[in-house]
């Protein structure tokens, strides 16, 4: 049995710890806010997790709103030119891959409970770097999971694998109840529960997922992604949520105007049911040196931070998780040091998390010439709008074909004449 710490109960830090005690070992995690502060907060985030995060969380025995929480089926995506009006319309079901968004507050404080019922010490206070010395020197090895927390400053930016140096989109979003909003098919477009892209050229982005709260039940999120300085950048002012609600109704109206009705009789979830603000992506060196010398970890957002454009941060924190999860028991618990911190880390980058910053990044711009030529076939065959909805699970799997106009054209090839 070995000893770890994990500083920040998130999406990669919970994961983590649980997967830790069932393998035995003492695990210590510390939080900045207890179960109930993290419920009477606002949301951080509006992640949604696709079936194979799903199933890694099932694995943990986590899966407690497996049957409240709304299926997503598949992703209706609608590209629309500068005025709103729609260029090409994508809907490509997920099937047995079909995803959940879950509120994090709900799940956080909910796994934090449980993770102290079985064994696991929660502390809750807000770890400080000089703090960091005490807690390394008692643990084997110390994980840093603080999302976006102010102790990433440990990291060194890595230069080479970040791409941006300021904030791509300004975000604003939001969970909403609308008669319109809720049940089985509530974008009659689609024959199925859809997550809902638009995707408004040189605007910006708007994305609305079938999402459950504590506060509310089933619900759905909205998640604006706008261009800084772009038509759509105008939640700055907003100085709540029924003030967001009010321009989310406007930037409706304008951008996709088929959507706008969504939202007639539409109500937040609950007085905290919004986020608004703006991050710079950016990945991070995983080995973090204390004054000590000792040595701590970054992983999840820490370490790993993009765009949600894509939908991928918890998804990767989840995958980065297992990965560790994995290398910890081939090492036997011995040796984790600077050196199996970086090659543990490397090895997840090359295989997984460098294809998910690369697709983060590739759809905050228009789609290129190999991407078009899957999207307009995937506008006319469903099989190949499946398979490319399909990939999200696993952003490897879009390559090489997403960048690669001959390897798009045998993506399509193939699986139209599977389908014939
Ligand atoms: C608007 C929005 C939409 C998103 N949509 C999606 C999506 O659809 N799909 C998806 O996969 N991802 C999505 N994400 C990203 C996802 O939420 C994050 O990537 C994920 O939560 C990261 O997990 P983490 O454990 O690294 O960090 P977090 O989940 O952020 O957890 C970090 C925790 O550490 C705590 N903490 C910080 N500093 C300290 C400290 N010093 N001491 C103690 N505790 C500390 C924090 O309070 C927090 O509880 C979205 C993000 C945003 C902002």
């Amino acid at each position: 049995m070995k000893k770890f710490a994990i500083i920040g109960g998130g999406q990669c830090g919970l994961h983590l710890a649980f997967g830790l005690l069932d393998r035995g070992h003492d695990v210590t995690l510390y939080n900045d806010r207890n179960p109930e502060q993290l419920l009477a907060s606002r949301i951080q985030s509006t992640a949604f997790l696709f079936n194979r995060t799903l199933e890694m969380e099932r694995r943990l025995g986590l899966n407690f709103w497996e049957h409240e929480a709304p299926l997503g089926e598949g992703m209706l995506v609608d590209f629309r030119d500068p005025g709103g009006k729609s260029m090409l319309s994508v809907a490509g079901r997920l099937h047995e891959k079909s995803g959940q968004a879950l509120d994090q507050r709900t799940k956080f404080a909910r796994w934090m409970q449980e993770f102290e019922r079985r064994g696991g010490k929660l502390v809750i206070r807000t770890v400080s770097l000089d703090e960091l010395e005490q807690v390394a020197a008692e643990h084997t090895l110390t994980f840093i999971a603080a999302g976006k927390g102010a102790v990433n400053a440990l990291f060194e930016r890595d230069a080479e694998r970040s791409r941006h140096h300021t904030p791509p989109r300004q975000l604003a979003a939001l969970l909403l109840r609308g008669p319109k909003l809720l049940g089985e098919r509530p974008w009659p477009k689609a024959d199925f529960r859809p997550l809902r892209f638009n995707f408004i050229m040189g605007v910006g982005e708007f994305f609305s997922l079938p999402f459950y709260t504590h506060t509310a039940g089933e619900c759905r999120s909205f998640l604006f992604e706008a261009r800084p300085g772009g038509p759509m950048d105008r939640f700055g002012d907003a100085a709540d949520g029924q003030e967001m609600l009010a321009v989310a109704r406007q930037v409706l109206r304008e951008y996709a105007p088929d959507d706008a009705a969504h939202l007639e009789d539409a109500k937040l979830t609950d007085p905290n049911a919004w986020l608004k603000g703006a991050f710079t992506p950016t990945i991070r060196k995983p080995v973090g040196t204390l004054p000590s010398g000792r040595v701590v970890m970054g992983v999840g957002d820490t370490v790993c931070l993009n765009d949600p454009i894509a939908g991928q941060g918890a998804n990767n924190a989840s995958r980065m998780a297992e990965h560790l999860l994995q290398a910890i028991s081939e090492a036997h618990g011995e040796g984790l040091d600077a050196a199996w911190v970086q090659s543990t880390f490397d090895a997840f980058w090359e295989n997984s998390a460098s294809y998910t910053s690369a697709f983060s990044n590739l759809l905050l711009e228009p789609p290129g010439e190999a991407a078009m030529e899957v999207l307009g076939a995937a506008a006319r065959h469903r099989e190949v709008a499946d398979a490319f909805m399909a990939c999200f699970e696993t952003p490897r799997d879009f390559w090489p074909w997403i960048d690669d106009r001959d390897a798009a054209r045998q993506f399509v090839a193939r699986r139209v004449h599977d389908a014939a």
